[in-house]
């Protein structure tokens, strides 16, 4: 399919953006990824970007990045979603392997913690011996894998 080049005002910033009709264009100066369902759906998460329309325009307003919180970040596991995130200088990432494991692993360290369920990672992964929960605030950067 053919995906010819628009340009529009970013939905959160205002921002020119360089998109298409099906969306995928990054603002460069928010960071938000055009994307005409939530533009439709402003408060549905887990589409082109990590957070909802919505509360990326509070979020760009407060100066806050557009991550998602830690029960977000929950349920989109729950979904099936993978990712990839920085925190404390290192990288980490959340995959769903072998059908029967979510496997967390940290490229620096070269450690992996394997879980049954996306309820078991959410009581018992761990960052440094904290748990994530604890130290959610301390992501820099996060995204689908
Ligand atoms: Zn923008």
């Amino acid at each position: 399919m053919m995906k010819k080049k628009i340009e529009k005002k970013c939905d959160v910033c205002g921002n020119i953006v360089k998109t298409t009709e099906y969306g995928g264009g990054k603002c460069k100066k928010c960071g938000w990824i055009d994307d005409p369902h939530q533009r439709e759906y402003p408060d549905c998460t887990n589409c082109g970007n990590l957070i909802s329309l919505n509360k990326a325009k509070i979020f760009w307003s407060e100066g806050k990045k557009f991550f998602p919180d830690y029960g977000e970040f929950i349920d989109m596991m729950k979904r099936g979603f993978e990712f990839e995130f920085k925190m404390r200088n290192k990288t980490y990432n959340i995959a769903f392997y072998d059908d029967k494991h979510w496997g967390f692993y940290c490229y620096e360290t070269d450690e992996t913690q394997l879980f049954e369920s996306v309820n078991a990672f959410d009581e018992t992964a761990t960052v440094d011996g904290v748990p994530l929960r604890d130290c959610w605030q301390d992501l820099t950067y996060i995204d689908y894998d």
